[in-house]
C-alpha cells in the first residue's frame, strides 16, 4: 500500500530554526540571530506565557470553554457575531476551512505569484486546481483590481494578501471590493491580513459588515493570525472572519477542537495585552525604516514586519550572511532568486543584520 499519487503536492518549506542551523554548522546557537520567519522579536506577551503555564495542568481534558470565550472576545473586537469567527490551528488551518467550505473537486483557486505557498497547497489537498496572477517586481508588487481580474477565470476562491508576503505591498479596500463585485457570485475573495496589525490600513472586515461606506457583502472573508503581532507562532492560532450568511458552515467543516485549550488561553491573554502588540508594531516600524535607510541596495516599501531586499544572488548572500550568524530568508522558493526577505528585529538585531548584509554585498561585488 502506498499513498495516492502526491507528485503534484509540494512539501511546505518551513524556515529552519537557530538550533538546527547551529547544529549543522557545528556552532554555538548563541552566535545566531534569526530574522527569517517573520516571528515576533519580543516573543509572546508575558501574560500569554503565564496563561500557557496555568493551563498545563488541564492538558488531559478536551478543550472546553476557552474556545467559546476567545471566539466571543474576537467577535466583540470586530463587532461581528460569534458564528462569523472561525478559530483554527493557525492562519493555515483557517485557509483549510475556507477550502473545505467552498471548493468542490476540480474548482480552481486564484493565488498571487509570488505568494504564500499554503493557499495553493490547501486548494490541491481539496482536489482543486491552482491558477496564478502575477505581482510584478518591476511594478513594486503593486496590487489592484485590474492585475487580479486580468487573470481571473471563474475561480471559486481568490486570495489577496495585504500586506503581501514576501513584498510587504498592500491592496486598498476599494480594489478588494471591486474584485468581489466583478467576480462571479460563487467566488469568495479571501483577504489574508496575517500582517494586518503592522499596516496603516483598515481591515476588509469593513466591507463584509457594510461599514465605512461599503455595502455589506457575502463574498469576502478575512484571515488573521496570532503568529505575528501577538508572538504566538508556536501555539498555532488563527481565524477567519466570514460573512454572517455563512453562520452554520463552521460546525460542518471544522476539525474537532479546532484550536487547543492552551492556544485559546494564550490567545485570550494576548489579545488583552495591547501594550505588547503596540510595542511589537513600533519595533517593526523602526526596523523597517532603519533597513530602508541603511541597506546598500534596493529595499521595497513594506507595511509588514519584514522587508524584501534586492541582493543579486539570494542563495549566495543568504549563505554568507548565515555563516556570519544572521539567518534571513532566501526568496528563491518564492520565484525571486535575487531577493532576500528580512524580518524586522529589535534595534540590535536589525543593526547587526544590516551591517552583515552590507558587508557581504560589498565583498561579493
Ligand atoms: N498568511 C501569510 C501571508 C503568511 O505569511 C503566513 C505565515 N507565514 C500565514 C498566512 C499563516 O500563518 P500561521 O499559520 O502561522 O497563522
Amino acid at each position: 500500500m502506498q499513498p495516492r499519487d502526491l507528485s503534484d503536492h509540494v512539501a511546505y518549506e518551513a524556515g529552519r530554526g537557530i538550533e538546527e542551523v547551529a547544529r549543522e554548522l557545528d556552532r554555538d546557537p548563541e552566535e545566531f540571530v534569526k530574522l527569517a520567519s517573520n516571528e515576533n522579536p519580543h516573543g509572546p506577551s508575558p501574560a500569554a506565557a503565564v496563561a500557557i503555564r496555568e493551563t498545563a495542568s488541564n492538558a488531559s481534558s478536551y478543550p472546553k470553554a476557552a474556545h467559546a470565550d476567545l471566539t466571543t472576545e474576537i467577535a466583540d473586537r470586530w463587532a461581528v457575531a460569534d458564528e462569523q469567527v472561525w478559530l483554527a490551528n493557525g492562519g493555515d488551518g483557517a485557509i483549510d476551512y475556507l477550502s473545505r467550505a467552498v471548493l468542490e473537486p476540480g474548482d480552481s483557486t486564484l493565488v498571487p505569484s509570488p505568494g504564500f505557498a499554503y493557499y495553493g497547497m490547501s486548494a490541491r489537498f481539496h482536489h482543486g486546481e491552482v491558477r496564478e496572477y502575477e505581482l510584478s517586481k518591476d511594478d513594486d508588487f503593486s496590487q489592484d483590481a485590474e492585475t487580479v481580474l486580468e487573470s481571473y477565470d471563474g475561480d471559486r476562491i481568490v486570495y489577496l494578501t495585504s500586506p503581501h508576503n514576501p513584498s510587504g505591498s498592500t491592496i486598498p479596500l476599494k480594489e478588494v471590493v471591486e474584485i468581489a463585485e466583478r467576480t462571479d457570485e460563487k467566488t469568495l475573495v479571501v483577504v489574508d491580513e496575517a500582517y494586518g496589525e503592522f499596516a496603516d490600513r483598515k481591515s476588509a472586515v469593513a466591507p463584509i459588515e457594510g461599514r465605512d461606506g461599503f455595502e455589506a457583502r457575502d463574498d469576502i472573508a478575512v484571515l488573521r493570525t496570532f503568529s505575528k503581532a501577538y508572538g504566538l507562532a508556536g501555539v498555532r492560532l488563527g481565524y477567519a472572519v466570514v460573512p454572517d450568511e455563512w453562520a452554520d458552515a463552521y460546525a460542518r467543516v471544522n476539525t474537532p477542537f479546532a484550536a487547543s485549550e492552551l492556544a485559546c488561553r494564550a490567545g485570550l491573554a494576548a489579545i488583552d495585552d495591547d501594550e505588547h502588540v503596540q510595542r511589537t508594531v513600533e519595533t517593526a516600524s523602526d526596523s523597517r525604516a532603519y533597513m530602508r535607510d541603511n541597506l546598500e541596495t534596493h529595499v521595497w516599501e513594506s507595511e509588514g514586519n519584514f522587508v524584501l531586499v534586492d541582493v543579486g544572488d539570494a542563495e549566495r548572500v543568504a549563505e554568507e550572511t548565515q555563516e556570519r550568524g544572521v539567518i534571513v530568508r532566501d526568496c528563491t522558493s518564492f520565484g525571486l532568486p535575487d531577493c532576500l526577505r528580512i524580518t524586522c528585529g529589535t534595534e540590535t538585531e536589525t543593526e547587526r543584520a544590516v551591517e552583515t548584509i552590507n558587508e557581504v554585498l560589498a565583498e561579493l561585488e
